[in-house]
């Protein structure tokens, strides 16, 4: 592959800084691994920029998801309704938990959750909303915020994809009690290592939080464990690279945008021929993937591997269909959009240091083959 979907390179130009990060921290006096000073910083840093009430790091994207349910108190005879497309961690967090994941259906085109499935799913026994931003686009956050506060259930915006991104003028991750961000490498604000953040403009479940990812420890005195918590810390060594990459940040994004603006507008024309791209808009997007809809999906993959341009398919099946998550399916449920998204979904390059002769290149190997007779 000439044009990988995931690039090796992604650091390559912070490589002598995260040499000097572990040289500076590995030699430190202090010897300060974890939740130290540069975690703190990264977490003001996070917190400030949004605007959120508190921002707790945590040991992953998953973690953050799990800390934040069991933060609301989600247990046994519970329901989280979550949609019925997307990654392990969306039904996985609530079954932990011994909560039962609810499969809401997907929106055709956006492939985010549909709200008047959610609506249609919310029982007595629900607790949390839990949609996630998926692929390049934000979930419908206004119309799933009027569900939660009029069905008095909490709402759980996961943002892992979508740090950085804004609908109508509200960032990701603030729209409902809680949100969560990745920095698993791939991510937008991916770093070499795992990691993760709850964010919320709530500062008693940020303290509750904060407790549950060390042990059930208040931070003051220590080995007094207030509650049943888990480890998910976070490292000193990434914090310290990720508050050199925060800067940066942005114009990665930026560039993000422009790719996938520039694909959105070279494939406008292609809906009529078997690849459907995303709604153009830029309110609401986050352009941490760039996926198509196209019915010849294996074809199309094919096609764009012979010009040595990678692709990746999320996901090949409904979360309700894969073994583990099968048996909380209720008989008679269906996700008919979720179980086209599975067969016709495929994501093609958008990361910033693309050249534009690439995305270019990529740009015309796609509509070649929609053109194609
Ligand atoms: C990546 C991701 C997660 C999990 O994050 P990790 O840091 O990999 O645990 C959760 N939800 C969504 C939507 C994601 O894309």
């Amino acid at each position: 592959m000439t044009l990988p979907f995931f690039p090796e390179d992604l650091f390559d130009d912070d490589r002598e800084v995260l040499l000097d990060v572990v040289e500076r921290i590995g030699r430190s006096p202090e010897q300060k691994f974890i939740l130290g000073d540069h975690v703190a910083r990264f977490e003001a840093e996070i917190r400030d920029s949004i605007g959120a009430a508190d921002a707790i790091a945590c040991g992953s994207g998953t973690s953050a998801l799990l800390l934040v349910l069991r933060a609301m108190g989600v247990g046994p005879g519970d329901e989280v309704i979550v949609p019925a497309f997307g990654c392990a961690p969306l039904a996985a967090a609530p079954a932990l938990l011994g909560a039962t994941p609810v499969f809401a259906d997907i929106d055709p085109w956006t492939m985010v959750v549909d709200p008047g499935a959610v609506a249609r799913a919310v029982t007595p026994r629900t607790k949390v909303i839990m949609p996630a931003h998926l692929f390049s686009v934000m979930a419908d956050m206004p119309a799933l915020r009027r569900i939660a506060a009029s069905t008095g259930v909490r709402l759980l915006e996961d943002s892992a994809v979508a740090q950085g991104g804004t609908l109508a003028g509200i960032p990701a991750g603030m729209w409902g009690d809680a949100g969560v961000y990745s920095f698993v490498q791939v991510k937008t604000f991916g770093m070499p290592g795992e990691g993760g953040m709850v964010v919320t403009g709530d500062p008693g479940l940020g303290e509750v939080v904060r407790m549950l990812r060390n042990h059930g420890q208040d931070g003051k005195t220590r080995f007094r464990y207030h509650r049943v918590g888990y480890n998910s810390r976070f490292d000193e060594i990434m914090a310290a690279f990720q508050l050199h990459r925060l800067p940066g940040f942005p114009r990665r994004l930026e560039r993000r945008a422009r790719i996938g603006e520039y694909y959105t507008g070279r494939f406008g024309e292609l809906a009529g021929c078997g690849v459907l791209a995303p709604p153009p808009d830029r309110d609401g997007r986050c352009y941490y993937v760039y996926s198509l809809l196209c019915e010849r999906r294996d074809e199309l993959r094919g096609h764009l591997a012979k010009r040595g341009i990678g692709s990746h398919v999320y996901y090949r099946s409904p979360l309700p269909r894969q073994p583990a998550f099968e048996p909380f399916a209720r008989p008679g449920d269906a996700w008919p959009v979720a179980e086209l998204a599975a067969r016709w979904a495929l994501a093609i390059p958008i990361y910033p240091h693309l050249t534009d002769q690439q995305v270019e290149h990529i740009a015309d190997a796609v509509c070649e083959f929609a053109k194609e007779p």
